[in-house]
């Protein structure tokens, strides 16, 4: 078998559809696999209802109940890291335009009939308006996040679109009220399960049990008990006089990243693996020495302040820093998009700016260390023509869907 240093990981899409993605990664180990997961799941930021402020409910629920299902909601998150601010950022006191986003619910119902309050009653204010709300105050005017905004950003996943079924708040009937405050806000997984942008993510290896990694239970034939999975096609069964290679490991994941909506799934997996790199830079900054560190920086002001540009790696093609002086102890074979023969690489091809890199010009290590959303603009998944997602079929863009 080949070392995993030799191959370079692979990306294989085999399904992409509106909120779902399958893949096949491939020349990694199970770690960085299980890595990816992990990210994806817990640390990638998007908005959702955090403050409810109730004026009036005269439902059956009790206000606690409500206010829970709405947090549950998915809102419309795209570029969630440019187009809003987390509030412990901001220079506001209690919430401003920058870093919320304000909704209204207000439905009562008149008939005879019970009738269904659904995500399709949140209405989303917008933001030079006031809606009433118990804490408001003045929007900082220096940002930028509020034009970069999408036209639906924060509104329910579906609302508008027909095909989408809304979510079921509660039921109410004639004479009964709800009318609600509400102030969603960017956060992430790991803080509270409601800022996911994954409904499942999940992996297969080994279809066929070589490894040894699980124990089947069986009474009397294995193979008809444990009907093998879709992913078993893509791998060599083993044979029955095939010895156990007891050194085997992992090299072939069957990814399937399944979105509630809020964020699409190109973004959720690019901004996932642009948060390991950010991670793992992190780590590597922080085994760094003093002495080190000072030749980083003596390093960034030779270059007048224009560290943004090229402190990571000599070449345009992303994260894969091979410049001996900034020390990052990353090869551009694993990371490096751009330089390899079928694109396969992680990093965004053509960005000007390393994958690491924000904009910041005051910034004093080379990779942006604050922004939990990773690199900054022009980072990683770019949007370009070659952006790294090669897939070995020859497409140059495995997401041209
Ligand atoms: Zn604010």
């Amino acid at each position: 078998m080949q070392g995993l240093e030799e191959q370079e990981p692979t990306v294989r899409i085999r399904a992409l559809k509106k909120d779902r993605v399958n893949f096949v990664l491939e020349n990694v180990n199970l770690a960085f696999a299980n890595s990816v997961r992990r990210v994806v799941m817990a640390d990638i930021p998007t908005v959702a209802i955090d403050i409810v402020e109730i004026e009036t409910n005269t439902t059956v629920l009790p206000d606690e109940f409500i206010a829970h299902r709405l947090g549950m909601i998915p809102l419309i998150s795209t570029n969630c890291d440019e187009a809003i601010r987390y509030t412990r950022d901001c220079v506001c006191l209690a919430g401003c335009d920058f870093c919320t986003v304000r909704l209204l619910l207000h439905v009562a119902c008149q008939d005879h009939t019970t009738m269904d309050v659904t995500s399709n009653h949140l209405e989303v204010l917008p933001p030079d308006t006031r809606g009433g709300f118990s804490e408001e105050t003045e929007a900082p005017d220096n940002g930028e996040e509020i034009s970069k905004r999408s036209e639906y950003f924060g509104h329910p996943v579906g609302k508008n679109d027909l095909k989408l079924p809304p979510v079921l708040i509660c039921k109410i009937r004639k004479g009964q009220e709800l009318r609600i405050r509400c102030i969603a806000k960017k956060g992430i997984a790991k803080e509270h399960a409601k800022w996911s942008p994954c409904s499942a993510i999940s992996f297969e290896y080994d279809p066929h049990n070589k490894l040894r990694h699980t124990t089947y239970w069986f009474e009397n034939d294995i193979r008809t008990e444990w009907p093998l999975s879709e992913n078993a096609k893509e791998e060599e069964p083993e044979r029955d006089d095939e010895l156990f290679d007891y050194n085997a490991q992992p090299t072939k994941f069957y990814f399937e990243v399944e979105t509630d909506g809020s964020l699409g799934p190109q973004e959720v997996v690019m901004k996932g693996l642009a948060e390991l790199q950010t991670k793992l830079a992190n780590l590597i900054l922080g085994l760094k020495t003093q002495p080190e560190l000072d030749m980083m920086a003596n390093d960034e002001q030779a270059t007048n302040g224009n560290i943004a540009e090229n402190t990571w790696g000599t070449n345009a093609g992303g994260g894969g820093g091979t410049n001996a002086s900034s020390g990052g102890g990353w090869t551009s074979s694993a990371w490096g998009g751009g330089t390899s023969p079928r694109g396969s690489g992680w990093g965004g091809g053509t960005s000007p700016r390393g994958a690491w890199g924000g904009t910041s010009p005051n910034r004093r290590n080379a990779w942006n260390a604050t922004s939990p959303g990773g690199g900054g603009s022009g980072s990683g998944w770019g949007t370009g023509a070659s952006a790294g997602w090669g897939s070995p079929d020859g497409q140059a863009n495995g997401w041209t869907v």
